[in-house]
């Protein structure tokens, strides 16, 4: 009896050590918030309920460069930080997403496909002014949504340089923020994003975001269109916190 109490006891400890918060920052990733049913598109009604729960459960949705300047040590983190980020840069995530985010007082960043602005489907110049003017960060998801570490030197110079100008030309704000294709990257990125300014990148490995970890190798929680509701939600961002430890 004694003996299977200890056990409970141990057992309590061991759960509790899991579930006990990190101090790290989860960065969230989104691609479409709109009802057609496929694998990257939340719909309007899951969204809400996602941005429903960070609110109640004190979240604090903070930019980019809001993580970058707590990491250098020039600002502070508020408790429980988190990044909603989209990939991409379609037009629902203005016209759907956005209206949400702000009724639940979150902000936001669209990595944007600078060669894909204006297609069917993908923000125009105008909609993606529309998002900074409203205070969403926009950062590069590159000219041609190549796999970066698949293609010639040439390319990746250009697809990370010209990313940036075209956006930065387009629309007069500096762009800090990089989100790799397919989450695919290799070191020998590293010193072409540094060259061209990019304070930072993010990868699709799962995780949380601590100062001391490098830049152009920052961690995202990949949210697809959920399965199993608000407990999948959950999961995914404890899944954060347990490949984390
Ligand atoms: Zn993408």
């Amino acid at each position: 009896m004694k003996r299977s109490l200890l056990v409970l006891f141990a057992l309590a400890l061991l759960i509790g050590w899991l579930l006990r918060p990190i101090d790290g920052v989860s960065i969230l990733a989104y691609h479409r918030v709109r009802e057609d049913g496929e694998r990257y598109s939340v719909s309007p009604q899951q969204f809400s309920e996602q941005m429903q729960f960070l609110q109640q459960h004190g979240y604090t949705a903070i930019s980019m460069a809001e993580m970058a300047d707590a990491f250098s040590g020039s600002k502070t983190l508020p408790p429980k930080p988190i990044v909603i980020t989209f990939d991409d840069g379609y037009a629902d995530n203005l016209l759907t997403a956005l209206p949400i985010l702000e009724n639940y007082g979150m902000k936001a960043t669209v990595f944007i496909i600078a060669g894909s602005v204006g297609q069917p489907d993908y923000l125009n110049w105008d909609q993606a002014t529309e998002l900074l003017r409203r205070g969403v960060e926009i950062g590069s998801h590159t000219v041609s949504h190549a796999a970066l570490s698949q293609v010639t030197d040439a390319q990746k110079q250009e697809e990370i340089v010209q990313s940036k100008v075209l956006l930065e030309g387009q629309l007069g704000k500096p762009v800090e923020f990089l989100a790799y294709p397919f989450g695919q990257f290799d070191p020998s990125l590293f010193p072409l994003l540094q060259q061209a300014g990019y304070s930072g990148a993010c990868t699709g490995i799962a995780g949380l975001n601590f100062a001391d970890d490098p830049p152009y190798r920052w961690k995202r929680v990949s949210v697809p269109r959920p399965k199993f509701g608000m407990l999948e939600f959950r999961l995914r961002l404890l899944r954060a916190q347990l490949v984390s430890w």
